[in-house]
């Protein structure tokens, strides 16, 4: 089990949660079937995911967030 510490909510179980640090929308990298997971560019146009082999970057916006942050601002951002 990954666990990461949220500023918010203390020590949580990580799940593949991320989120875009420039526009706050929320995302998955734990089941690539699912709607929300985590594609390589953000639909604010930043570059969300380190990527791999030639394509990868240090410059990324996606941030791990815990599943009730990831939660909250879904809940926030409505379902679409
Ligand atoms: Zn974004
Ligand atoms: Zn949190």
């Amino acid at each position: 089990m990954r666990t990461l510490k949220c500023s918010t909510h203390g020590l949580k179980e990580w799940r593949g949660e991320v989120v875009c640090s420039s526009c706050e929308r929320v995302f998955t990298t734990h089941d690539p079937k699912l709607r929300t997971h985590a594609p390589l560019v953000c639909p604010c146009g930043s570059r969300l995911m380190p990527g791999t082999g030639a394509s990868k970057t240090k410059a990324f916006s996606g941030r791990a967030c815990c599943s009730e942050c990831f939660a909250l601002r879904q809940a926030g951002r409505g379902t679409t």
